[in-house]
């Protein structure tokens, strides 16, 4: 069924629209449920900058979303799932399910997500493209996530999924100011 996805930088907002799309259906008789990846160990459920916060269960694979009777499933961090638990999205929809969701299209390097590519090759309903504000410039144009190490911008030598845990800094900016990996 229907499959809404939702791309962008750090501080784009992705969040706020996961949280906009599922907070009404608390009040319906739509049964629904949220995840997102254990590897994720900033936040406990999905969080807005914007102050707003919806529960979410944390958990390593999504292989029981298929064969669930929740007929609305939200994934938030989608890029931090390994590729191969996009199956599971793809037998979720042939079982009718609409899922929706949201997560950084890019790495580090500029590189989409291979299981960010692996979601678009299901031909989903709608793609969102968010943007942020840069971080240098201060346009609203930004595309890309740097990560910072000490305040330099780390361009190789890292998996793709760096671990957000306080490390490295994270900020959104667009394609100019972004500082890519030499190639
Ligand atoms: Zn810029």
């Amino acid at each position: 069924m229907k499959l809404t996805v939702i791309l962008g930088p750090m501080k784009s907002g992705k969040s706020f629209d996961l949280i906009s799309f599922f907070s009404p259906l608390k009040y319906s008789n739509t049964k629904y449920a949220l995840y997102q990846p254990k590897r994720n160990v900033r936040d406990e459920g999905i969080e807005s900058r914007s102050g707003l916060f919806l529960d979410a269960e944390k958990v390593e694979s999504l292989a029981h979303i298929g064969d669930s009777d929740f007929s609305v499933v939200g994934i938030d961090e989608i890029h931090m799932f390994d590729p191969k638990e996009v199956a599971h999205i793809e037998q979720a929809l042939a079982n009718g399910k609409e899922v929706v969701v949201s997560g950084l299209d890019m790495d580090y390097k500029g590189e989409m997500f291979t299981t960010v590519r692996r979601l678009l090759e299901l031909g989903p309903t709608e793609v969102r493209y968010k943007r942020a504000v840069c971080n240098d410039c201060k346009k609203i144009s930004a595309t890309h996530t740097q990560v910072y190490d000490k305040g330099v911008p780390v361009t190789e030598g890292m998996p793709p999924v760096i671990p957000d845990d306080g490390t490295f800094g994270y900020e959104p900016v667009c394609r100019s100011c972004f500082v890519k990996t030499a190639r």
